[in-house]
């Protein structure tokens, strides 16, 4: 018996009536929601530098829980990886932490030499009111590194306003390094995180258009470049959640524009090196974009077409953090010949929800901040073949017997740009005609007193009314 929670039903949306998605919340009590913390939003942004400290102020548990939280490579240093703790215990919590993170800070700064220094707060650095700040700004002198306090205590907000709190962090950094050697052609990539080596396929494409790029942020992040990122001409912003904020500062500070792109799916690629080449007004530039753009799909477009003959008319959803990666989703699977009916993301706000709804289909659910058993009412609902979604969401799939692809921060598969585009699709066919779902669907049938195939079908889902052809039940009915 699966029910939309009251306090939900204005974050859910079938299609059926006009309405403004009342998203950028807390997470509803009881709803369990698929959203991680502020301190965790603020670490998966921070976590791809890879030449800093990163030092979680709080017990344990916050450390282990986003330890080695992303598939970020580096192409040098690796202290990204490390995951430091002060271990807060009782007694720290009774007279004050501030003396254990000194002591940690100063330690590790002088055993492993970083260039900067991030010091997260967690929930109960926000109860017990240690001076964070201050002692970064001690350690930062006595050392002689920027030591950034990133004020992240996990009850304070969504996940998104720990991104807010990592740019805050970033924003210090910025504008303290040298400019002397940026030409005027020249961008930072901001809000890609180098997962499987994507940022290293981004530059190539763009260093390839003529363009200097000056600082990947964060993904294969290097301190010193970040420092001189206000020396570049653009600021080119994938994951609009998470770095949004960072681009409109420097804009405001610094005077940089900035492009909004995504680098999934040939469409929304092509487009973001297309927007940046217009953007720059270099007629060359563009000509060479477009060699670029009809040399990569020429390469790639026969296996995708092979692929999709398998996919064509199967059903998708697509739950992501932020909700440029959702529009993306929604056109590479079209690209394949699926449908989405069912879309979601963490961090969206409502101009985004409303732009997903232009995009999908009339019938198309969307949710916001979501939990498994809304997942799962509406995976079977609509007779989905293919979850797409991280970490989190893998179990819901697994359960109901249909096909995964994560596409979040654990996986070590290339999927951004068309080289990604390509294993995309190679991934998605793998795991939606693989014959294991048939097992699945026969064992549930031994195990299952009533035969499933009510209505004739062979699918494994047919106490759903969907499956014999009978309408669709409303987005808040008991099933
Ligand atoms: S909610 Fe608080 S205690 Fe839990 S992981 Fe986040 S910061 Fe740590």
């Amino acid at each position: 018996m699966i029910n939309i929670l009251q306090e939900r039903e204005r974050q859910v949306n079938c299609g059926t009536e006009p309405f403004r998605m009342d998203c950028d919340k807390h997470s509803a009590a009881g709803s369990v929601s698929q959203r991680a913390c502020v301190f965790c939003g603020s670490r998966v942004v921070l976590y791809p530098v890879a030449d800093a400290l990163h030092l979680v102020h709080g017990p344990i548990g916050c450390a282990a829980y986003t330890w080695d939280i992303r598939g970020s490579l580096s192409s040098g240093p690796e202290l990204h990886r490390m995951s430091f703790s002060t271990d807060l215990r009782e007694m720290d919590v009774i007279f004050g932490g501030e003396k254990r993170l000194y002591g940690a800070l100063t330690d590790l700064i002088g055993i492993y030499r970083p260039k900067a220094a991030f010091v997260y707060s967690t929930c109960i650095v926000g109860v017990i009111g240690d001076d964070v700040a201050a002692v970064c700004k001690r350690v930062g002198a006595e050392q002689q590194i920027p030591v950034l306090a990133v004020h992240s205590e996990g009850f304070k907000g969504t996940k998104k306003d720990g991104y807010q709190a990592a740019c805050s962090a970033l924003g210090e950094l910025v504008g303290t390094g040298p400019t002397r050697d940026i030409g005027p052609r020249s961008l930072n990539v901001l809000g890609d995180f180098n997962i499987a080596g994507e940022t290293w396929a981004i530059r190539r494409y763009y260093e390839r258009m003529g363009l200097q790029v000056v600082a990947t942020v964060t993904g294969d992040g290097r301190v010193d470049d970040i420092r001189r990122a206000h020396g570049a001409a653009l600021n080119v912003v994938q994951c609009s959640g998470a770095m949004t904020h960072l681009a409109r500062a420097m804009k405001d500070k610094y005077g940089i524009p900035f492009l909004r792109v995504s680098y999934f799916g040939i469409e929304d690629m092509s487009k973001a090196l297309y927007d940046v080449a217009d953007h720059f007004r270099d007629a060359a530039m563009m000509e060479r974009a477009r060699i670029m753009v009809r040399e990569e799909v020429t390469r790639i477009l026969p296996e995708i077409r092979r692929l999709r003959s398998g996919l064509e008319g199967k059903r998708a959803a697509v739950y992501t953090g932020g909700a440029f990666k959702a529009f993306s989703l929604v056109r590479s699977l079209r690209t394949l010949g699926m449908k989405t009916v069912l879309a979601g993301t963490q961090t969206g706000n409502a101009d985004d929800y409303q732009a997903l709804r232009e995009l999908c289909d009339d019938d198309t659910v969307l949710v916001d901040d979501t939990n498994p058993l809304e997942l799962a009412k509406f995976i079977q609902e609509r007779g989905v073949e293919l979850l797409i979604g991280g970490v989190k969401e893998r179990p819901v799939a697994y359960k109901l017997g249909v096909g995964f692809c994560d596409h979040n921060h654990e996986r070590k598969t290339c999927l951004a740009g068309f080289e990604g585009m390509l294993n995309f699709a190679r991934e998605v066919h793998a795991t939606v005609t693989s014959p294991v779902w048939k097992l699945i669907r026969s064992s549930r049938r031994e195990t299952t007193a009533a035969p499933l195939d009510q209505c004739g079908h062979d699918c494994g889902r047919c106490t759903l009314p969907m499956c014999c052809g009978a309408p669709v039940p409303p987005a808040n009915a008991v099933i």
